[in-house]
């Protein structure tokens, strides 16, 4: 593999998110809000994922910059970059099929919300951001760069640090007792570990 083909790659694997994504938002959409905690620290922290899980790498694949920051370039850990990439978008897609309606990019609750705990949300309650995770994994291994590697992964922990709690939060208020139980039997984005 060359750091252009590693670049492509990349490339496909975000284009392969918008296509996954797109049916679902649209259709969840359609759907009322009943609830809503979006605030500038929301739209900060979706801002800060945005850019380093999209902006900075596709600035990189497409002009190089910050060239200063370049890495050597590995072949074998590129291939490798292609496991959590797949790993991925499985899981972005499965997340999408099961949470269906309830979907929000944001800290919503839609009207008649219901409560998934089937599918990949048996194990963890947190599939979608664990996705987000696995393709900035991917990034790192793909691209040769220190700055356009690491900034997916930064920015998908920052908007899990500081949007989980809150988002639990919320869903306590809204679901009740039946969320706690389902809090008390699964892990948050690593199943059987974290
Ligand atoms: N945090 C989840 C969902 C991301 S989408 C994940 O990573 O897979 C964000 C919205 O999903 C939240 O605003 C909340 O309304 C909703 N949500 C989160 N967990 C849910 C669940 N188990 N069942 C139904 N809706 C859920």
């Amino acid at each position: 593999m060359t750091p252009s083909a590693a670049t492509l790659i990349w490339f496909a694997g975000v284009i392969g998110w918008y296509i996954i994504r797109h049916p679902f938002a649209r259709k969840a959409n359609k759907i009322g809000v009943s609830k809503s905690l979006i605030d500038w620290r929301e739209s900060t922290l979706l801002a800060i994922a945005s850019l380093g899980l999209f902006l900075v790498p596709a600035l990189y694949g497409l002009t190089g910059f910050p060239a200063s920051l370049n890495r050597p370039f590995i072949a074998a850990v590129a291939w490798f970059g292609l496991v959590p990439l797949c790993g991925s978008l499985w899981l972005f897609r499965r997340s999408h099929v099961d949470l269906g309606r309830n979907w929000s990019i944001s800290l919503e609750v839609r009207k008649h919300h219901t409560l998934v705990k089937t599918g990949v949300y048996r194990q963890i309650r947190h599939p979608m951001y664990s996705s987000f995770l696995l393709l900035g994994l991917s990034q790192m291994l793909l691209l040769p760069n220190w700055l356009a590697g690491a900034s997916g992964l930064i920015g998908a922990t920052l908007l899990i640090v500081f949007r989980v709690g809150r988002e639990e939060h919320m869903m306590l208020q809204v679901i009740g007792d039946e969320y706690r139980a389902y809090r008390a039997t699964t892990k948050r984005l690593i199943p059987w570990v974290l």
